[in-house]
């Protein structure tokens, strides 16, 4: 019998499960993309638009129009309902009936959240949104540069830590060092909590070695764009020439409407086989033939910490989850499991990134280790944009 597979999302996650599907299914199945937006971007590239390396949007943006040259169709509409019992899916464009779902929604920011971000706050998970800063950055003449991050969890944790990092070293570059002061506020208690205390300080030390005022448990309240000011909770403020911020994340609305979140906002996932869970302690599953891959899964680590949201977690658990449904449909066992191991790349600026890794299902804490920053890290990082060329080439 044939088979469809509808991939909800054409992300990160979503795309790595229909490559990936592709490769391993006869031409007789159908491997259905279902994406709002025409172009896929990748967010590593985001920070480098924001130094200038990159260009937006020819080198972050890629045609999904392309995906039919590998055999792989793409809907262009919105998700606007889920069944997952009877694998149905609404859209803008009519109903979709599969054999298996794949939820790759990803996790969406909302920056009108924070009263004020629009219009005042520099947004850099946004490609078109780092390209301004980017020109901001140019024309800055010195004064205080202040990034918040806005609720957690976020996409990506390193990436204001990145950002910082990554100013510093523009300006010092470019003379400018003593004449700009860079403050990051976030609601953590310190960087990348998931991570351990022994990571969060050497993270820190990083930051604060380079001169940048790390200020953690600080939760923005609003913005004053008149007066230039950044208010936290407690009636805290801090005056700005230049902001930059991480815009608050919740699940999309699809993906709440199917009635699939749990408290934490996203859906409870299976650690290794990226169903969804009908009782997280027992890790017992529910709704055979659907699957949760990248930020739209909550995956609860040993220490109670969610799994970070991240892409090489997303393209890891579209293998695992390709492979199974791969195997369901020739009649054989699921077998492929998701390990929680995964790398990532910090960027420091002056051409180099430390290179994080480790297991995030160890136990009874994620074992992490990082190295310090070189210019192989960096390069390692740059490789991520491989995928443009594989998947679009
Ligand atoms: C600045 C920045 C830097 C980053 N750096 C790194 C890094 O160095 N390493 C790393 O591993 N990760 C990094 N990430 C995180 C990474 O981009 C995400 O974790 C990854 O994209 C998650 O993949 P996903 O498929 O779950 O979600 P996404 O890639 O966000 O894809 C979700 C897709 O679903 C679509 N969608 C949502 N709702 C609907 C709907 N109702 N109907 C149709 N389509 C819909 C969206 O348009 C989107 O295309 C970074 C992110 C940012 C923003």
């Amino acid at each position: 019998m044939n088979k469809t597979v509808l991939v909800l999302g054409g992300g990160w996650g979503g795309l790595a499960v229909a490559y990936r599907l592709r490769g391993q299914l006869g031409a007789e199945h159908r491997v259905v993309v279902i994406e709002k937006n025409d172009k896929f971007s990748l967010g590593p590239v985001n920070l480098w638009v924001m130094t200038g390396d990159r260009k937006y949007p020819d080198d972050v943006e890629r045609p999904l129009s392309a995906l039919v040259r590998k055999d792989i169709e793409w809907l262009q509409a919105e998700v606007t309902g889920i069944d997952p019992v009877n694998k149905t899916v609404q859209t803008t464009a009519g109903t979709l009936n599969g054999d298996y779902i794949v939820i790759a929604l990803g996790s969406e920011s909302y920056p009108e959240g924070v009263p004020g971000f629009v219009g005042n706050a520099y947004n850099l998970f946004d490609a078109a949104g780092a390209a301004r800063l980017h020109d901001a950055l140019q024309q800055f003449k010195g004064g205080k540069i202040v990034i918040f991050v806005s609720n957690t969890p976020f996409r990506c944790p390193p990436a204001p830590y990145e950002a910082a990092l990554l100013i510093e070293s523009m300006m010092r570059r470019r003379g400018m060092g003593d004449l700009t002061e860079i403050h990051l506020y976030t609601p953590e208690s310190q960087p990348m909590p998931v991570a351990g205390p022994e990571i969060g300080a050497m993270l820190r030390q990083m930051v604060e070695g380079r001169g940048i005022k790390y200020h953690p448990n600080e939760k923005v309240m609003r913005i004053d764009g008149s007066s230039k000011k950044i208010i936290f909770e407690g009636d805290k403020e801090s005056n700005y020439d230049l902001l930059i911020g991480v815009p608050p994340h919740r699940a999309p609305r699809a993906v709440v409407g199917a009635g699939l979140t749990d408290s934490s906002g996203y859906i409870p996932t299976h650690p290794q086989n990226l169903r969804v869970l009908a009782n997280v302690e027992e890790l017992e599953t529910r709704l055979p033939g659907v699957y949760v891959v990248g930020d739209s899964a909550s995956i609860t680590l040993f220490n109670l910490k969610p799994l970070p949201k991240a892409g090489v977690f997303a393209e890891e658990q579209a293998a695992t989850v390709a492979s199974n449904i791969a195997s369901d449909i020739r009649g054989e066992e699921q077998r492929a499991v998701f390990d929680g191991k995964g790398v990532c790349y910090i960027e420091a600026g002056d051409g180099m990134a430390a290179e994080g890794s480790g297991n995030f299902y160890a136990y009874p804490n994620p074992r992490i280790s990082i190295n310090p920053p070189s210019p192989e890290g960096h390069k390692a990082k740059e490789e991520f944009e491989k995928l443009l060329t594989t998947w679009f080439a």
